[in-house]
């Protein structure tokens, strides 16, 4: 058994006790570096959303577990380099991580000789902080807008990781706001040490990985 029954149940309650349908709140169970035992328990028990940070890690799994499960939906939540903009749109239904205009931009191109596109969401980094991807909670209104009228792209949510080291709320008020106020519906934040107090701010989705599956080795990110 793994804690798959246990995760559902608190998100349950975090939604309840916000006053929230709990059907509000979708489950994206991290499974990078996770050992493949772990996700099949995970599929096995019928859930079928995921999320993966590297897309060669993902190519080197997914393809396989997809064929031996049926819909499986998969997102992007890792930073992504614009020389793998194509396996990441062949592979995931959503990224995640749209934190650049290049990067915006490689996406918008490949699209159009597509015909399609993976559901985005803008990465915010609501903190500031100099090392992490984002964009700048002041550039979020004007970026969302050039990606969506410029570029046509299918942005419909936002995502944000809060620094490690301060209270979490007010970077979910944050992004909330950002996201009400230019129409984005999904709200994707909260991680495995804070995902109900993201669900009472708002999260319409919530990535948990180690409180899901069992601590990460060590020498994996
Ligand atoms: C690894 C990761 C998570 C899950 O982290 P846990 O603390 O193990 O729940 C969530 N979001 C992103 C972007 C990650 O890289």
């Amino acid at each position: 058994m793994s804690g798959l029954k246990d995760i559902i149940g608190r998100i349950e309650k975090a939604a309840q006790t916000a006053g929230r349908d709990p059907a509000s709140v979708r489950l994206i169970a991290v499974s990078k570096v996770q050992p493949l035992a772990r996700i099949e328990a995970i599929l096995d028990e019928g859930h079928r959303l995921f999320g993966e940070n590297r897309v060669q890690e993902a190519q080197g799994k997914w393809p396989d577990l997809r064929e031996r499960y049926n819909g499986v939906e998969l997102h992007l939540i890792g930073p992504l380099q614009t020389n793998k903009v194509k396996p990441a749109m062949d592979l995931f239904d959503s990224i995640q991580s749209l934190d650049r205009n290049r990067l915006a931009v490689k996406i918008a191109t490949e699209a159009q000789e597509r015909g399609s596109c993976p559901d985005l969401y803008v990465q915010v980094n609501t903190g500031a902080e100099k090392q992490k991807a984002g964009i700048l909670p002041d550039e979020a209104d004007a970026f969302i807008a050039r990606c969506r009228e410029e570029m046509d792209l299918p942005v419909i949510g936002i995502m944000a990781i809060p620094p490690a080291n301060e209270l979490p709320e007010p970077h979910f008020d944050l992004l909330a706001q950002i996201a009400e106020r230019n129409g984005v519906s999904e709200i994707s934040m909260g991680m495995s040490a804070d995902f109900e107090t993201a669900i009472a701010h708002g999260a319409t989705s919530v990535r948990v990985g180690s409180a899901l599956f069992g601590a990460r080795t060590p020498t994996a990110g």
